[in-house]
């Protein structure tokens, strides 16, 4: 497997934005991982995982160390016939076309949501009451460290909203194994085609490309108990429900970034944008919300290359999982206060 040099990251990410890859590579299979992982040891090389780039913002000074793009894309299923193991780099859609062609249903929920099966287990992806992990039975997971691989159950990845273990970046996923349902021809007619009015209502409720999808998260309970004591008045958990209140759809924006107009919580890029058009706009959105609802929002979206958080931060209790990112440590000091 070949690790190439200064790879330009800007056609590999949603947003097409960011710098270059310091050094790249795309692991077909578990030894090629393996391989990537010691010639970064060797090398002394910081790893930096990326999949279909549709949750990143890519630093625009570019990622240093080894940029490891998993592109392990096997499909099997097991003797258990409801039982199928998908390789982390597979796109999610060919997943779930993969497992609808053999009449297993469950996936097809998350239709049209653009990633990889490594990419959708690092933040458990979600749509509505559904998230990934409900469907997880086992995972093959490598140590960024020793390159040692073991197979762990749903339990070992401690999710949550928007939250596994994988975020420590301790361990990287290379297979994921789901547990289906096996159907029968009308049932998966049934999953067929609410895979199409699925991915139909997403094309027109939301931006299909130069986006990371929802930029925010929602809030956590323990985020909206504090504030709701300061201000006397309940808070609603939905990040989108304050932007969506500003107003500020197809309206604000900062360079070549733009709130999506048909999602308040969706930043657009337009082609000659940088990733530090997206960081200002956030951070303006950040400003807005805390102004007008006394609420710091926090980004869904992962950033990549940057040496510390770029947004606004929250401070969190030390037993939370953090995304993996320094203390926000600004050049000027933000001018809200938590
Ligand atoms: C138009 C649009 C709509 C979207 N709608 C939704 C939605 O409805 N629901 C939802 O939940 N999300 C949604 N998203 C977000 C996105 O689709 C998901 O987060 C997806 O899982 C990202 O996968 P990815 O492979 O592109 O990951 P990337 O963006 O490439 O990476 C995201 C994070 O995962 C890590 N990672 C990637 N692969 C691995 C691995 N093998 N092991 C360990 N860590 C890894 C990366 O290091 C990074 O930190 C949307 C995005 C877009 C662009």
């Amino acid at each position: 497997m070949e690790i190439q040099k200064n790879v330009s990251l800007r056609d590999k990410n949603w947003f097409q934005t960011g710098g270059c890859a310091k050094h790249f590579c795309q692991p077909e299979t578990q030894t090629d991982f393996n391989q990537a992982l010691e010639h970064a040891k060797e090398s002394s090389l910081s790893v930096t995982l990326l999949g279909e780039g549709a949750n990143a913002l890519i630093n625009d000074d570019g990622v240093d160390g080894l940029v490891i793009k998993p592109t392990i894309t096997s499909i099997s299923q097991a003797q258990a016939e409801n039982l199928v193991t998908v390789g982390a780099g597979t796109s999610i859609q060919a997943c779930i076309d993969w497992c609808l062609n053999h009449n297993l249903t469950g996936l097809e929920e998350f239709s049209g949501i653009p990633g990889t099966i490594g990419g959708a287990l690092y933040i458990n992806v979600h749509y509505f009451k559904f998230f990934i992990s409900q469907f997880l039975s086992l995972a093959q997971v490598i140590n960024k460290h020793t390159g040692e691989t073991k197979t762990v159950d749903r339990s070992w990845f401690q999710f949550d909203y928007d939250q596994s273990i994988l975020q420590k970046k301790e361990w990287f996923l290379l297979y994921a194994t789901f547990e289906l349902t096996k159907a029968n021809d009308i049932e998966t007619a049934y999953a067929l085609g609410r895979r199409d009015e699925i991915i139909r209502q997403r094309n027109s409720r939301y931006p299909t490309s130069h986006t990371c999808g929802s930029f925010f998260r929602n809030f956590h309970t323990h985020e909206l108990a504090s504030t709701t004591e300061r201000t006397g008045s309940k808070k609603l958990p939905f990040a989108g429900y304050y932007l969506d209140k500003l107003g500020i759809k197809g309206e604000l924006s900062h360079g070549g970034a733009t709130v999506s107009h048909q999602h308040a919580n969706m930043i657009v890029t337009k082609d000659n944008a940088n990733s530090s058009d997206v960081i200002a706009l956030a951070r303006k959105m950040q400003e807005l919300v805390f102004d007008n609802f006394g609420l710091i929002l926090q980004a869904e979206c992962q950033f990549l290359g940057f040496e510390a958080y770029p947004l606004y931060q929250q401070t969190q209790p030390e037993t939370q999982i953090k995304p993996g990112l320094a203390k926000f440590a600004p050049d000027t000091p933000p001018s809200i206060e938590p």
